[in-house]
């Protein structure tokens, strides 16, 4: 039996998330990174800045990152990043959880990732259990039964009847939302299915029925798929 079959899942970015907060102009709360960071130097002492732009009026405001802190406090390629606006750094602040709660605000990631699946077609009919590593490229929070329903292209209801029967094995609940990498483990369709599915694999297209759908044997084996984050 095939002990090492294994498939990779990406959590990857689509965009950046939102930083929800109160506009001071406006009624809107959406805000996007203008992409500018500002430093302000008073004698030794600096003051970083994260530049927003409300979504609906365009307002700036600022998010601070450092107050009053000793410029040799900041790595000198810290500092440069910073006066240059760097793509990474603002990338970096926009979706850093921890500025978002020192400073009072709610990240929505919303349309921000994807997930990439490199997942074999015959994933869920094979009798031997099938490795997922979930791999993520930004740290939206995603609920693992949304992994499981996006990477292998089932429903809510299919998930959740293969979690009952013990066929998932998580490292946390499938309600739980997970934000960095982890492994998961799916078993087979059990002896008895795995000898009828092992059957049904010799016969015809059409005699297969139910998960078989998803193990299109004729097809090439790994499919690599984008399948887009909903709300
Ligand atoms: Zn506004």
């Amino acid at each position: 039996m095939n002990t090492d079959r294994k498939a990779r899942w990406a959590v990857r970015q689509s965009a950046l998330p939102t930083v929800v907060r109160p506009c001071p102009d406006c009624s809107g709360t959406r805000h996007r990174p203008s992409g500018r960071i500002r430093v302000n130097a008073n004698g030794k002492l600096l003051d970083v800045w994260l530049l927003l732009s409300c979504a609906a009026c365009d307002r700036t405001s600022k998010v601070p990152v450092h107050e009053r802190v000793q410029v040799s406090s900041l790595k000198p390629a810290r500092l440069v990043a910073y006066e240059n606006n760097e793509p990474a750094v603002v990338r970096e602040l926009t979706m850093s959880a921890s500025l978002a709660a020192k400073n009072g605000y709610r990240l929505d990631w919303t349309g921000a990732w994807a997930l990439e699946t490199r997942t074999p077609l015959y994933a869920l009919d094979d009798p031997a259990p099938l490795k997922v590593l979930v791999s993520f490229e930004l740290p939206a929070p995603v609920r693992v039964e949304r992994l499981l329903m996006l990477g292998l292209g089932i429903s809510r209801t299919a998930v959740r009847r293969m979690v009952a029967d013990g066929r998932v094995h998580l490292p946390l609940a499938p309600d739980a939302k997970a934000h960095q990498d982890f492994e998961l483990t799916i078993d087979g369709p059990g002896s008895v299915d795995a000898a009828k599915h092992s059957k049904l694999l010799g016969a015809p297209a059409d005699v297969r029925t139910g998960l078989s759908h998803v193990g299109l044997h004729d097809a090439p084996q790994q499919l690599s798929r984008l399948a887009t984050a909903g709300a």
